[in-house]
């Protein structure tokens, strides 16, 4: 029987095997910042390509972008953050601790309050059900108040009021102030869309579950613009869309799951939104994507602040519009601790106990580890040769210490999904063995032909 995943045993497995560190650890560490170590940083770069491979090189509908994350302050005056980009605080008098206001009754009653006002949610934390505080179980709490999630800071020298500047909390805006310049100097045609990944902000109250929630994060947006009218049927489409990458990618189907978003957790100027929820060890379904059909409400926003023209000219049908926009939004953060999570196995195998990251080839941090059976010649030196012959590509692992044994239980945690061991039959008849990680399965073939062997498994 596999053992359960607990967040404990991942956190702990992250740090061990150099996916993910404490950010600043020798000073004590930053809450809620993290390091991607050199797997991590691997693990996630995949993610992340393995994103843009599909969304943007697979398709004819879709250009990239990559706008900066400190933009005219106006832009977000614009989109409703400086005034709306709120999250409800509530402070503990006993404890001095802040939360979520939504979180904090939804967590002692199961009653979902996401879009309530802060006199509301008073109300409930005052009211009959005497919601207690987690840290000290006291129940005096300051009034509910509302609190901007955006980081501040100043461009230039000077710390004055007309300097400030945020740093961004979403990518999509740098999107949306660039719809002009992208219809003007490409040749796109709606439907159109127009993706980015980049770092995002946001001085979340209550950070936590490890990479779940931070304040610093990267996201993958895009932006699909269609013609109105024909908005929900997109809508529609790119929900399968999305799920299905996960899907291909290996994802248990089990663990996935599409959530309609209620009105009151719909963001204002969005008429239907769709959470991809995947069951994390922590507290179960949670949000790892949101699909959103936003409508016309940002291009209108920035055509009514700047003063500028953001529509689009059909040619064919002779008439402007401002199209509608189709959104899925995602943090490759969050895609990686539910790949994390997901892959993780401890196993008994012949008798021994393995742990194995199961992940998909094209998401594995090492695509392959080469092992010569020896340190001596002349199997060292083939082994060598293969390494440097398959090396560049992809990142491969070159192993000759300890037993062979050992070399596969450190590559199974690594998630690497093959093994190419260089023996001594190796000189005689040019072949080499390549191990499953998960099937365990061993196959003999010419050392010449691992190159294609790896790359057709690795896409396949
Ligand atoms: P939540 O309700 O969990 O705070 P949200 O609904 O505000 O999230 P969106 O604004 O829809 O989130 O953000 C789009 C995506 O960006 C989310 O689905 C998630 O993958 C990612 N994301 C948002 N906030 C964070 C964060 N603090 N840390 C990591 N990823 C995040």
């Amino acid at each position: 029987m596999p053992e359960t995943v607990t967040m404990e045993k991942i956190v702990a497995f992250c740090k061990r095997r150099g996916f993910v560190y404490q950010s600043s650890e020798i000073y004590g560490g930053i809450r809620s910042s993290y390091d991607y170590g050199p797997l991590g940083v691997e693990l996630k770069r995949n993610i992340k390509e393995e994103w843009w491979r599909r969304m943007v090189h697979a398709r004819e509908d879709m250009v990239g972008l990559d706008s900066a994350i400190i933009m005219h302050p106006k832009v977000w005056e614009a989109s409703g953050h400086t005034a709306t980009f709120n999250d409800m605080l509530v402070e503990s008098r006993t404890s001095g601790r802040r939360y979520r206001a939504d979180h904090l009754i939804e967590d002692a009653t199961g009653r979902e309050v996401e879009g309530l006002s802060p006199e509301e949610l008073t109300e409930i934390i005052e009211g009959d059900e005497r919601i207690k505080d987690p840290a000290d179980g006291g129940r005096d709490f300051a009034p509910v108040r509302p609190f901007n999630l955006m980081f501040e800071t100043y461009t230039g020298p000077v710390k004055s009021p007309e300097n400030i500047a945020y740093l961004r909390p979403e990518t999509a805006q740098g999107i949306f102030v660039n719809f002009k310049n992208v219809l003007d100097t490409t040749r796109v045609k709606v439907p159109f869309g127009i993706a980015q990944i980049g770092k995002s902000f946001r001085n979340e109250i209550t950070p936590g579950n490890f990479i779940f929630r931070t304040r610093e994060f990267e996201q993958m947006e895009m932006e699909f613009f269609v013609e109105p009218g024909t908005d929900e049927e997109w809508h529609e489409y790119w929900i399968e869309e999305r799920f299905n990458w996960y899907l291909n990618l290996g994802l248990s189907e089990e663990k996935l799951r599409k959530r309609e978003q209620t009105e009151d957790q719909r963001a204002h100027y969005a008429t239907r939104g769709v959470d991809i929820e995947y069951n994390y060890p922590f507290g179960g379904w949670s949000e790892l994507e949101g699909i959103a059909n936003r409508t016309d409400y940002d291009l209108k926003k920035h055509a009514q602040y700047s003063g500028q023209r953001l529509e689009y000219f059909d040619q064919a049908n002779n008439k402007s519009f401002i199209p509608y926009v189709v959104e899925p939004a995602v943090s490759p953060d969050r895609i990686m601790l539910a790949f994390l999570v997901d892959a993780y196995t401890e196993e008994e195998l012949n008798g021994e106990r393995r742990t194995v990251l199961k992940l998909h080839p094209r998401l594995a941090p090492t695509k392959a580890a080469v092992f010569p059976l020896s340190k001596k010649e002349p199997v060292s030196t083939i082994a060598r040769e293969l390494y440097d012959d398959l090396k560049g590509d992809y990142r491969i692992f070159y192993d000759d210490s300890g037993s062979i044994g050992r070399r596969y239980r450190r590559q199974d945690e690594a998630g690497t999904p093959f093994c190419v061991t260089v023996d001594f039959d190796t000189i005689e008849d040019k072949q080499v063995t390549i191990r499953d990680r998960d099937t365990l399965q061993q196959e003999r073939i010419p050392i010449q032909a691992v190159r294609e062997r790896l790359q057709g498994l690795i896409s396949g």
